[in-house]
């Protein structure tokens, strides 16, 4: 592919965009459970105007454009009381969870480091709902996740095992408030404890419940402590793209004391340019996220919030209720916000996901791991509260006819051809047979998922890892002329 030789108006670059959307999951019509956090036209219409005015000023350099700091440090103020922080705490504007979370584990890494120079590699420990985000945290920066199991029945970490799980090594303990798979919060006051007791660090990632959960409070909701009123949380990770309904690359990372987040700081002399005094893992960013994050924040205000934690935690209720009533289906745990896992005993949730696909409903898969059955997932956004009944009898349809389809034949087979490959050593023929196996001739995306779900379900997770791998390495390639 080449850039077009010649430019193009306006008008026929725009058309073109419009068209490249044809396939992609069409969010607006609140049948999508998952991806887009909804808080409608008007808020939408807000953050894109700001985002539009501040796109081209540029957030490399906080001491040009006072405006962005200004903007940063207001939010940062705003997320801190949110999350009864005092004046002490700190933070900063980042991407997305990803980035807040990355910077939580450095700021860990770098501050142990420097206190204890015997540290061998830094360890964090993670309850097994843990966001993957941390595995990619431990990856990027040379430390050691130690997954710690939790409880079978209510999905919440388990505290013994985190106690035991500790070592010479351990910088960071984890808890999810609420974890994303089945949207409970972990014991976050209890683990704080530990953490004091062992005199270790420990972050809680609030990055999809931070914004939410204490609306649900006020809605009367019993939401337990997990913020900085728990003794022992030292960082929260909060992202304002999803239940703060700005736009795509917003989240804060905030610190207990500043202390803490000097070791997230990047600053740099040693080369020939400008010197480097860099916040967050981008250098150059633009002002877009942080207006548009901004002005939804001033556009909804605290009773704009509550009023759509009301629409959203009542759907979610109703949501939950509908599907326990569900022959086949149950839904797993309890949950406390508005993420809701869907498993069976009797039929494979992989059918019921492409049957309800082809009734425009989009919902995500999830697969077994640890002991813990694979399910379905819900995400409920203000978009979809007024089709919740309409979903509900579709559920119900889709789960119905799910129980006529085979389900498990594909796992017998990958259990059997597959389970002695080493993933180091996975050939590019054994990961084409799998995907013949799938049904799957190319690389393009299928449209039937649930083989390929069965097979990710079926494959031991460093070999499932491996194939997503090479998948991923060749869904991104130049396009044929
Ligand atoms: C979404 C999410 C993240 C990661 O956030 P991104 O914004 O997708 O990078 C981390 N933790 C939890 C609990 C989340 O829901």
């Amino acid at each position: 592919m080449r850039i077009p030789e010649h430019g193009a108006s306006e008008e026929a670059v725009l058309k073109q965009l419009e068209e490249y959307r044809a396939n992609d999951v069409p969010w607006r019509s609140g049948r999508t459970f998952g991806y887009v956090y909804d808080g409608g036209r008007e808020a939408e219409a807000v953050a894109k105007k700001a985002y539009m005015s501040f796109l081209s000023e540029n957030a490399l350099d906080p001491t040009v454009y006072p405006s962005l700091l200004r903007f940063e440090n207001e939010i940062v103020g705003m997320a801190a009381r949110h999350l009864n922080g005092d004046a002490d705490v700190v933070g900063n504007f980042t991407s997305g969870g990803t980035e807040s979370i990355i910077l939580a584990c450095k700021a860990a890494r770098d501050r142990e480091r420097a206190r204890r120079p015997d540290l061998g590699t830094p360890e964090i420990i993670l309850p097994v709902t843990g966001h993957a985000a941390f595995h990619k945290a431990a990856t990027y920066l040379g430390m050691k996740v130690v997954p710690a199991r939790v409880d079978p029945g209510t999905f919440k970490a388990d505290v013994a095992a985190v106690r035991s799980a500790l070592s010479p090594n351990t910088v960071l303990l984890v808890a999810s408030a609420p974890s994303y798979a089945h949207g409970v919060v972990d014991p976050v006051a209890e683990i704080g404890q530990v953490a004091l007791e062992h005199d270790r660090l420990f972050h809680v990632d609030g990055c999809i419940g931070g914004f939410l959960l204490p609306y649900f409070a006020k809605l009367g909701d019993a939401v337990p402590p997990f913020d900085f009123s728990v003794p022992g949380v030292t960082s929260i990770s909060m992202d304002l793209h999803k239940y703060a309904y700005a736009a795509k690359g917003a989240s804060v990372i905030l610190y207990r004391d500043k202390s803490l987040r000097r070791h997230q700081l990047f600053t740099s002399a040693a080369w020939t340019g400008y010197t480097m005094i860099n916040t967050t893992i981008q250098s150059s960013k633009s002002g877009g996220p942080l207006a548009a994050a901004w002005a939804v924040l001033q556009f909804l205000g605290e009773d704009g919030y509550l009023e759509l934690a009301r629409q959203v935690r009542d759907a979610s209720r109703r949501l939950v209720e509908g599907i326990d009533a569900i022959d086949g289906l149950y839904v797993m745990g309890k949950p406390e916000m508005t993420l809701i896992a869907v498993a069976s005993d009797e039929l494979s949730v992989f059918h019921v996901i492409d049957l309800m696909r082809e009734r425009q409903w989009y919902i995500q898969p999830q697969l077994a791991f640890d002991g813990l059955k694979e399910n379905f997932h819900l995400l409920v956004s203000p978009g979809n509260t007024a089709w919740v009944e309409q979903f509900l009898t579709d559920l119900d349809e889709c789960t119905q006819q799910a129980k006529t389809l085979e389900s498990g034949a594909m796992a017998r087979q990958i259990e059997e051809a597959f389970a002695t490959i080493d993933p180091d050593s996975l050939s590019k023929e054994t990961f084409d047979q799998m995907l013949g196996m799938a049904g799957i001739g190319s690389y393009d995306i299928p449209e039937k998922m649930a083989d390929i779900n069965e097979i990710l379900n079926a494959l031991p997770q460093r070999l499932a890892e491996k194939l997503l791998g090479e998948f991923v390495n060749e869904l991104f390639r130049q396009p044929s002329e």
